[in-house]
């Protein structure tokens, strides 16, 4: 599974969203207004999704209730690079 991230210029109550392309492939989109903190964290909340297959679920309130609920700082990303990366708190 291939997730790309790219920053791009949103709506400032628009943190992040995720497009899924036709090969199959994710691409995380990012406020470039965000700091850095918030960039990893907003990068995290949208990798937790596609981790979870949430983007074949159908009820969207209780997918973000899970989403919000679950896990440690930075633990979907983390998963998802398989310990490659560190992050630095800011
Ligand atoms: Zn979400």
């Amino acid at each position: 599974m291939d997730i790309y991230f790219q920053e791009a210029v949103l709506p400032a109550k628009t943190k992040s969203f995720v497009v899924t392309m036709l090969d199959g492939s994710y691409t995380v989109l990012l406020n470039a207004d965000l700091c850095l903190a918030a960039t990893l964290e907003a990068a995290d909340h949208e990798v937790r999704h596609i981790l979870d297959k949430d983007f074949e679920g159908v009820d969207v309130n209780q997918i973000e209730l899970r989403a919000h609920a679950k896990g440690g700082k930075h633990e979907a990303l983390a998963a998802y690079f398989n310990g490659r990366i560190a992050f630095d708190p800011c």
